[in-house]
């Protein structure tokens, strides 16, 4: 089951050659079109033919998150006006939005890549698709949305949030695929269960595309569990189109990336140096095929690393592992490393905890986990509760190092939010 096989199955050596081809031809483009990127080449005494090989990718500059926000709102175009056809931002958390544009092949080729991913997961034009990411500015929900209706689906778009509505839709009209994030995925879950829903007799629900902010293996197992689908991680960023750069085949063992639209590479975090494969670091992206708005080594700063050896499916572009944070995630507490994804790991693969979780950091250097407890552990009974607290506190500080406070908290109490998730409230005054 492919959507375009040819390209999908292509030999290294002819997808080598097709990505240095469109290297070559991207950096031709950049010098030419854009200021940004030609000051820079000039700078550094780069010409455009100097990029021979795919190696020679490394003489070529990072851009960064900063870039996109300095030349905000349109410094990195590289067609004119007459071209633009579609305008997206991405929040960001400070400052400026960044500003990303696509010209109509670019949509097109969104598109494409989204089919890809929805038949290599095995969903096809008879399913229907509940798209319950938000539309608007933001990538996640137009983007899947035209790649699906390209496939030929039924999509509803039916947004974030109103889960009475979203149950409805569900029910009348029979929706086999959901594409949401796991946060909401498990604030429905926990809503069906209120309920009292039974997804798997009541419902039609077979697949999950769950992607636009991390999570773990046990919170994948959770929504598996709760909502009677198979989850299917789908990543994406809006510098390189939103969602379709990489997603899980069947196998589900690492995420495919489509090498002849993104050349991938891992760096250390720190000093930008290309890691050996295999390794776990940064995550780097070069565009090949975007037209209006080229970015060349994007730092996503998203930490993963690259599934070794061939897939079983017979695809040949190559799987990164689970996006296990952001390199700027890490907290620091007390001294300790820790991500929030570490304390997800652990909170998740408990019974007792519910669906939602908060890392609060206040004070000199306190940390604080509020955890809603599942509706089968909330009985009131007060030893019961004290010995899950310690028992929580005690099994998180075997994973991060440091003990921190736990507050259990009702089912349902913590905040929700309806586009990605925020885990962190930090107020320290260090
Ligand atoms: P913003 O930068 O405002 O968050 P984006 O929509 O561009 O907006 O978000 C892209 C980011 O979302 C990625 O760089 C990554 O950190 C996160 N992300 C997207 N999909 C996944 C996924 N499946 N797993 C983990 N993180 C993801
Ligand atoms: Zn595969």
């Amino acid at each position: 089951m492919f959507w375009d096989e040819t390209i999908e199955t292509l030999g290294r050596d002819s997808l080598d050659k097709l990505q240095l081809e469109r290297l070559q031809k991207t950096v031709r483009r950049v010098a030419r079109h854009v200021p940004f990127y030609s000051q820079k080449f000039a700078a550094m005494g780069l010409k455009p033919g100097a990029i021979r090989s795919l190696a020679d990718v490394r003489r070529l500059p990072f851009t960064t998150n900063a870039d996109l926000r300095d030349n905000y709102p349109d410094g990195l175009v590289a067609v004119p006006p007459q071209k633009r056809l579609r305008l997206h931002t991405s929040s960001g958390t400070t400052g400026k939005p960044k500003a990303l544009f696509f010209s109509r092949q670019d949509v097109n080729q969104a598109a494409e890549l989204i089919a890809r991913c929805l038949v290599m997961a095995g969903t096809t034009s008879a399913d229907i698709l509940q798209n319950m990411m938000t539309y608007g500015l933001f990538t996640g929900a137009l983007v899947m949305h035209y790649g699906a209706e390209k496939l030929g689906m039924l999509v509803i778009p039916a947004g974030p949030g109103n889960s009475e509505k979203q149950l409805l839709l569900m029910q009348d009209f029979r929706t086999t695929a959901l594409h949401t994030t796991p946060s909401y995925a498990l604030y429905f879950a926990d809503f069906l269960e209120k309920k009292e829903v039974d997804p798997r007799k009541e419902l039609a629900l077979r697949k999950a595309f769950i992607g636009a902010e991390p999570y773990t293996e046990e919170t994948r197992r959770k929504i598996e569990l709760a909502l009677g689908v198979e989850v299917y991680n789908s990543y994406g960023l809006s510098e390189m189109n939103g969602p379709g750069v990489a997603f899980e085949c069947m196998a589900r063992q690492g995420m495919h990336l489509w090498e002849d639209n993104f050349l991938l590479e891992i760096v250390d975090p720190q000093t930008g140096e290309p890691l050996p494969e295999g390794q776990t670091g940064e995550l780097v992206l070069t565009s090949l095929c975007r037209e209006a708005m080229p970015i060349l080594r994007y730092r996503t700063r998203d930490i993963t690393s690259i599934v070794p050896g061939p897939c079983p499916c017979g695809r040949t572009h190559r799987r990164i592992h689970r996006i296990t944070g952001r390199s700027d995630d890490m907290l620091i507490v007390r001294g300790a490393n820790v991500y929030p994804q570490q304390i997800e790991r652990v909170l998740m693969s408990l019974p007792a905890v519910g669906r939602n979780y908060l890392i609060c950091l206040e004070g000199l250097d306190e940390m604080t986990v509020k955890v809603e407890l599942s509706d089968a552990s909330f009985d009131g009974q007060v030893d019961h509760l004290v010995h899950l607290q310690s028992q929580i506190a005690d099994k998180l500080r075997a994973e991060i190092m440091v003990k921190p406070k736990v507050e259990l908290v009702a089912p349902g109490t913590l905040p929700i939010s309806e586009g990605k998730a925020k885990r962190v409230v930090d107020k320290r005054v260090l």
